[in-house]
């Protein structure tokens, strides 16, 4: 068992905290948001994630997981210290690492003799040393352990991880990271600081490319009259390619794709390498937003109310950030459309989209509308039954950019359905 301090509470810090708390470890989390720190010493957390309160209520029952306000008081006990903080997009693009290099300042004079710091946010080659530098504590060994979880399974993901990746340029320090994950079982990967901080960049790039090429062919395939869908499943049965992530849709978002894609072009640019590929995966995706925006535009035709039906960058989390669906409905906006919009876990009005009315169901959304988009996979949306909503979309026509629904039902209803790709 060891103390570990885990500071940042959001998705990455509070999955981390938990789930190491039910591996027997120590943990103390810490945030510098009083009211989450006070709703997490209750057991309720202040997001959607499956399964998630279930192991902080257990944790905090266990003597296992506590929560503190602010980092120094997590870290002046513990053997390891997590930084869990954001690193959101520079002003040019390049990861901001103010957060992360505040959360060190206020660890470095209360850090044991011989702790680990472990950079478990996105952060970009060489932040290692910067984190060192802000300690400075050269007792004190700074590791880099980036995190793969995804929102929405992110206990499940992280407590049974493909791999973990743990780089330091103290072998030492990257092998005691290595040794909180070995009850997982999975694959440790121990490489140097820099490498372990690309890997981070590169999977998600990787992804990106995967889900803008699928779109691309998507495209041609409704150009050619073919289905997108068999071809997937026909490329992915080869193992080189595998079939996970090959799913076309309105375009990659969420709180990590847009940031890291943009940030490594930016690494790119400083190791004097021009990355046109993944540049292209880029304009690809805000293509890909603007095809669809379009597509729903002309099915309400000029000035027509839009039905939308979810707004989180993907089904299962309560997430909007950089969401797919606010691009979508930012380019309806633009276009003069005004929108209802439902998403299960969305019930007040948005601050940022205060013209977006919030509705509370999804049939609810469709009254007065002129056209019916598909934003997000909730599962809930293909249950609903099209006959009865048919007489509440002026134009009868419904643009699915998750290819959710079931064409033939909808088309059988009396809808002109239009999919992604088929
Ligand atoms: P988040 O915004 O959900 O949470 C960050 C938390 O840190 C917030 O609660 C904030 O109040 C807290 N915080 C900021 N400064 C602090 C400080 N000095 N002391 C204590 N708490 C502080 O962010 P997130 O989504 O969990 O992402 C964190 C990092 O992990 C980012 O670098 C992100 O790129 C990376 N990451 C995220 C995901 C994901 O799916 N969200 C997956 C892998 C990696």
């Amino acid at each position: 068992m060891s103390r570990i301090a885990v500071v940042g509470t959001g998705y990455v810090g509070l999955t981390t905290g938990a789930c190491l708390s039910s591996l027997g470890h120590k943990v103390i989390c810490a945030d510098i948001d009083e009211r989450k720190v006070a709703q997490l010493k209750d057991g309720k957390i202040p997001i959607v994630e499956d399964g998630l309160e279930e192991i902080v209520v257990q944790g905090i029952a266990s003597g296992c997981l506590d929560f503190v306000v602010g980092a120094a008081a997590a870290a002046s006990s513990c053997e390891f210290a997590f930084l869990c903080v954001p690193t959101p997009e520079g002003e040019d693009g390049q990861a901001d690492l103010t957060y992360v290099e505040r959360a060190a300042g206020e660890i470095a004079s209360v850090l044991p003799r011989d702790a680990v710091v472990i950079n478990k946010s996105t952060v970009p080659v060489g932040s290692t040393r910067v984190v060192e530098r802000v300690l400075r504590r050269p007792d004190v060994s700074v590791v880099s352990n980036p995190e793969f979880l995804r929102e929405g399974t992110a206990v499940h993901d992280f407590l049974h991880p493909d791999r973990v990746v743990v780089g330091a340029d103290n072998l030492e320090a990257a092998q005691r990271v290595g040794r909180l994950y070995e009850s997982l079982g999975a694959p440790i990967l121990v490489t140097d600081a820099a490498s372990a901080e690309t890997i981070k960049y590169a999977a998600n790039a990787f992804l990106a490319t995967k889900i803008s090429f699928v779109n691309a062919i998507a495209a041609i395939c409704e150009g050619v009259g073919a289905d997108v869908r068999d071809v997937m499943r026909g490329i992915g049965y080869d193992r080189r390619i595998g079939n996970e992530f090959l799913r076309p849709g309105p375009g990659w978002g969420g709180s990590c794709f847009p940031k890291d894609t943009l940030a490594l072009l930016k690494i790119a640019e400083r190791a004097d390498y021009r990355f046109d590929l993944l540049q292209g995966v880029v304009d690809v995706n805000l293509q890909q937003f603007d095809r669809m925006a379009s597509r729903i535009s002309s099915a309400a035709g000029p000035g027509g109310t839009v039905a939308v039906w979810g707004l989180t960058f993907k089904a299962l989390t309560d997430d909007l950030r950089d969401s797919p669906s606010l691009e979508i409905v930012d380019r309806l906006l633009a276009k003069g459309h005004r929108i209802r919009a439902y998403d299960p876990t969305v019930r007040e009005r948005l601050t940022s989209y205060p013209s977006v009315q919030i509705c509370d169901s999804e049939i609810e959304a469709c009254h007065g509308s002129d056209a019916l988009a598909v934003l997000t996979e909730w599962e809930n949306f293909r249950w609903v039954d099209p006959a009865e909503i048919v007489g509440l979309v002026s134009s009868r026509h419904v643009v699915d950019t998750r290819n959710l629904l079931d064409r033939s039902a909808w088309r059988n209803a009396g809808f002109g359905y239009q999919g992604v790709g088929r």
